[in-house]
């Protein structure tokens, strides 16, 4: 007898979810030596590594971002988290509830006996919304002013079905459950948590909880992680990717002698060595094609940035009927990203529009000068481009983003600015801040597009895939792996025993420089062989010296 056959679903394909993908072998070696290199460089600009959660309230995202922005306002994975599975059951017992069904003939008034059909269902209702309340009284789901208005009209609905399934036709019952059904997914069971699309946000939440206001100043801090967002997935964008970034945040002490010149100074040093770290990460990677391009968006005041949009504004309602409907709409939503567009018949209308530059306060004038100079000092080469914005209101002074080659439309590899009053906003102390965020799959893309890939291979070990014959060699070939991977070399030992061109083959298949040749006569002798397999020159070593020769390569 043969096994039935597996059903269809059994024999599903799995794969990964749009958007997402498995980074693999040889692959994820370049990545593993970006990241090296991050911490090391950070590290030398004193920088400490934070691992904020994967995931936060919904509400952190929503506060800092801004709920007018694309990514709150549709990109984000947001899901509800709550631990009261009674509740569930019971909410599940309406949406699945189905009448009965009685006789054939028209809907129509619902006599003594079929009213007892709908009854079931009022019950359900019943047992859910006792629990609910229950449950919003100790506090077991969240007591939002939503859910104590959904539990108030919720009775009022259940009342009114109940004096319905006397007097109503089964059509308008029926469409009185749905409604219900509806309703009833209206309860917040827990607290809405998000998939975080950025990390910024998170590392200020940590700043706060932390009190790390109380540490020296100001805190340097960098992740490295995986980000989510529900985008249209292409090339260089996915729906998870990854992103290296830091902040630097510093509080500010309420401090009447203050000296306002000293301290815009100092600002733009801390942006330009941010910067100036930032560039010497893409030059040793060597990333192709870095171009640096920096702006500043002043401050949210009327004679400075707000001035400046009112401006924008105005300018842009005059050109509204020659515009595409995504920056009409950002006439009203954002101005300041109409500058952000890309649609070819818009350029020389945007070429015309006012320019920040000319409506900065002289705080930010001075400011912006400052750090022109300060990148200057660290021959950090910059190009300025005024109509580089950032959407969100919090965002002032200093903006940059950088491109690199190879990536095509989605060529920005990260993009930062500072942030003064981010962590205020989410409640903490007045606190300045200036950060960055690198898309580590673009950056990759970019290296993996450039020619030039040596600087990552020279950072293979050397490879030696062990040829032994003979249960002697054999014992004498874990001793030699045993040995050689402890002095940092990669080892391939098969585990069974090989003809020598079948084990030079696969040596050759797996990428091996080496073969270590280990027959019986070899181990009686001491000495072993070392085959280098793109030339096919052997050498002859005894075992320190064999260890001694590849820890040199
Ligand atoms: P943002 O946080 O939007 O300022 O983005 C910073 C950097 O992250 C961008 O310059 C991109 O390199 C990268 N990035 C943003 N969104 C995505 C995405 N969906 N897929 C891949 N990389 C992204």
């Amino acid at each position: 007898m043969t096994e039935a056959a597996p059903k269809k679903e059994q024999r599903r394909k799995f794969q990964a979810i749009r958007g997402t993908r498995d980074l693999l072998p040889p692959d994820t070696a370049l990545w593993n030596h970006v990241e090296e290199t991050a911490h090391a460089v950070f590290g030398t600009f004193g920088f400490g590594e934070i691992r904020p959660p994967i995931f936060e309230p919904t509400e952190l995202f929503a506060r800092s971002i801004g709920q007018d922005t694309d990514v709150v306002s549709k990109e984000m994975y947001s899901f509800e988290d709550f631990e009261s599975s009674a509740l569930l059951d019971y909410r599940n017992a309406i949406l699945i509830w189905k009448a009965e069904p009685i006789g054939s003939g028209p809907p129509g008034i619902l006599g003594t006996g079929a009213s007892a059909q709908y009854k079931p269902f009022a019950d359900r209702l019943a047992n859910f919304f006792v629990l609910a309340r229950e449950a919003f009284e100790k506090g077991n789901v969240p007591r939002t002013p939503e859910n104590e208005s959904f539990l108030k009209f919720f009775e009022g609905e259940m009342q009114s079905f109940h004096a319905k399934i006397q007097s109503q036709t089964i059509a308008v019952l029926e469409n009185t459950v749905q409604s219900l059904k509806e309703r009833s997914r209206a309860l917040k069971f827990g607290d809405s948590l998000t998939l975080r699309p950025e990390a910024t946000a998170s590392v200020c939440r940590a700043y706060i909880e932390h009190n790390m206001q109380q540490l020296p100043q100001p805190q340097k801090l960098y992740y490295i992680g995986p980000m989510f967002r529900r985008e249209r997935p292409q090339k260089g964008r996915y729906r998870q990717f990854y992103q290296i970034g830091a902040e630097v945040l510093e509080n500010v002490k309420p401090d009447p002698t203050r000296d306002a010149a000293k301290e815009l100074a100092k600002d733009a040093i801390t942006d330009a060595e941010l910067i100036q770290m930032l560039m010497t990460f893409f030059d040793r990677l060597k990333l192709p094609g870095v171009q640096l391009e920096i702006n500043s968006i002043g401050h949210a005041a009327d004679n400075c940035r707000r001035g400046y949009v009112a401006l924008l504004k105005s300018e842009l309602e005059k050109v509204k009927d020659k515009l595409g409907a995504d920056s009409q709409r950002r006439i009203e939503t954002n101005p300041l990203r109409v500058l952000d567009s890309k649609l070819e018949h818009e350029q020389p209308i945007i070429a015309t529009l006012p320019k920040i530059a000319d409506h900065l306060c002289d705080d930010c004038k001075t400011h912006y000068a400052a750090v022109k100079r300060e990148l200057e000092l660290r021959g950090v080469f910059y190009k300025e481009n005024w109509r580089l914005v950032r959407g969100l209101d919090y965002y002032m002074r200093t903006t940059f983003e950088i491109t690199a080659q190879g990536l095509g439309s989605q060529n920005a590899v990260c993009g930062g600015g500072r942030y003064d009053g981010l962590v205020e906003l989410l409640g903490g102390p007045p606190t300045k801040g200036i950060g960055f965020a690198i898309g580590e799959d673009r950056l990759i893309l970019s290296l993996q597009e450039a020619k030039d890939q040596s600087l990552v291979t020279s950072h293979q070990p050397p490879f030696v895939y062990i040829a032994w014959m003979g249960a002697n060699a054999y014992a004498a070939a874990v001793h030699a792996a045993k040995d050689l991977r402890a002095a940092g070399t990669r080892v391939e030992l098969p585990p069974v025993e090989q003809k020598f061109g079948k084990a030079l083959e696969r040596a050759s298949k797996l990428g091996a420089q080496y073969a270590l040749i280990l027959g019986d006569n070899e181990v009686a002798e001491g000495t072993w062989t070392l085959k280098t397999l793109a030339d096919g020159t052997q050498q002859k070593f005894t075992e320190p010296h064999l260890l001694d020769f590849l820890k040199k390569l």
